[in-house]
């Protein structure tokens, strides 16, 4: 039955300041006049976010609001977690900067506890500044180690939009018309839309079919996101990474992960996405969670691969930069802390059952996947057709919001709802985004 009364947020208990600065509608202007016009924005009229508290933003009027995006999925221990915002300021108050010509523990001890949390030969870290950054760092290594050019990545993947990566990206609405260089995108091993269903071994032969028939039979390496995340939180057909890895190895390749959403136990139970499929990376690229908001990325590899790099200097001015340092060791303690993975693979689960029980009831719900807090909700008109339900997904957007829920958006088609929110979200909140979205598709 349909519910009669909207829901209501579970109880927090923190007041937000007062707010007195820039109104909603001067910062748009603003922002249109000196930020550029590539920038997009949530909601018709975008929210003026002054203040955030674990799983909770707070906007000019004070009104609370459930994140269930994390600031595209960055934010993994909860917005000014206290012992992160604790080390920042303790290391700011301290050294802001100093570059890596000189020494300084908070990186070392940062890369190490990083190191510490990868399988295998995975023991070098390269401190960056965002995904981009650390996905372009990947790929000259794989060329560089390969000695091989061309490079192997999903359709419907997102690795970055510098004039690298844009070519690793395979998603019209980000890529700039730009040479690629030797780039393939192979057929996406996607259980849903993907034209062999659920059969990663069909998906890896048509990879296959790409080194044989489009590369001189060696390949540099291949790339993806254990799960998609821009592309609208697209699980793998299961098996397909094991697959592929054999292939892309005996081609000459390395294989890359990109952990750059759904690394640091947002899927669950594991520290990292490719662990769910028992495959073990040459080269890890990761950011947003790993500094809960603050801008670093990096890059872990095997010695072996490391030792190419040395034949000139690898160098970028802030990557390990002691704040960003600090603030990330503080997160992996966090996580470790609080038990995040544990707790994502639990609460992550109750939501999966949750919203597939509500799919029973609304047929706009043409698929719920995902896992751990790293959840795709895809609206459709059509089940059997599978037709995105665009205009649908984006009326009960504003009707979230309304309700007191931030979701994220996704997918070529813009139809999936991806709900991937800081990992200190709880059951209740679970329940409030499941009720709110049962009460915005029956008032549609
Ligand atoms: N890789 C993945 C999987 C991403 O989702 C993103 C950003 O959304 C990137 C790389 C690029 O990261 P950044 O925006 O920090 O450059």
């Amino acid at each position: 039955s349909s519910p009669e009364s909207p829901p209501i947020l579970p109880p927090f208990d923190y007041e937000p300041r007062p707010y007195n600065g820039m109104s909603a509608d001067e910062i748009f202007q603003k922002r249109k006049s000196f930020l550029g016009p590539s920038l997009f924005h949530y909601y018709q009229k975008p929210l003026n976010i002054v203040e955030g508290k674990m799983q909770y933003l707070f906007d000019d009027s004070g009104r609370r609001y459930l994140d269930a995006f994390a600031g595209i999925v960055t934010v993994s221990c909860g917005h000014c977690h206290p012992d992160i915002v604790n080390a920042v300021v303790e290391q700011t108050k301290l050294l802001q900067h100093t570059t890596t010509i000189y020494l300084h523990h908070a990186i070392v001890e940062f890369a190490e506890a990083l190191a510490s949390k990868m399988p295998g030969n995975l023991k070098v870290v390269y401190f960056v500044n965002s995904g981009t950054e650390a996905n372009e760092l990947a790929m000259m290594m794989a060329r560089l180690y390969s000695g091989n050019l061309s490079m192997i990545a999903l359709r419907n993947a997102y690795h970055g939009g510098s004039a690298g990566t844009i070519g690793l990206t395979a998603l019209n609405t980000w890529k700039y018309p730009l040479p690629q260089g030797e780039i393939h995108h192979v057929v996406n091993p996607d259980p849903y839309r993907g034209v062999f269903g659920s059969d990663a071994a069909l998906y890896a032969k048509e990879l296959q079919d790409h080194i044989d028939y489009g590369t001189p039979g060696k390949i540099a390496g291949f790339i993806a996101e254990t799960i998609q995340g821009v592309g609208g939180a697209v699980e793998l057909a299961p098996g397909y990474l094991k697959l592929v890895y054999d292939i892309v190895r005996k081609a000459g390749g390395v294989c890359i992960a990109d952990e750059v959403q759904s690394g640091f136990g947002r899927t669950g139970s594991h520290y990292w996405g490719f662990e769910t499929q028992g495959v073990i990376p040459d080269i890890v690229t990761m950011a947003k969670g790993i500094g809960n908001g603050l801008p670093l990325g990096a890059v872990v590899t095997t010695p072996e691969i490391a030792q190419v790099m040395a034949q000139k200097i690898q160098f970028n001015t802030f990557g390990g930069n002691p704040v960003c340092s600090a603030g990330g060791l503080a997160v992996l303690k966090v996580l470790d802390k609080e038990k995040r993975q544990i707790h994502c693979a639990d609460v992550g689960s109750h939501l999966i059952e949750r919203l597939r029980s509500l799919q029973k009831n609304h047929e706009i719900i043409g698929d719920v996947r995902g896992q751990g807090l790293m959840v795709g909700i895809e609206l459709v008109t059509d089940r059997e057709k599978k037709t995105p339900a665009k205009v649908e997904t984006g009326v009960l957007f504003e009707k979230l919001k309304d309700l007191g829920v931030l979701v994220g958006k996704g997918g070529l088609h813009g139809n999936v709802f991806r709900i991937k929110p800081p990992m200190c979200f709880t059951k209740a909140d679970a329940d409030f985004l499941v009720d709110a979205l049962d009460y915005a598709i029956s008032g549609m």
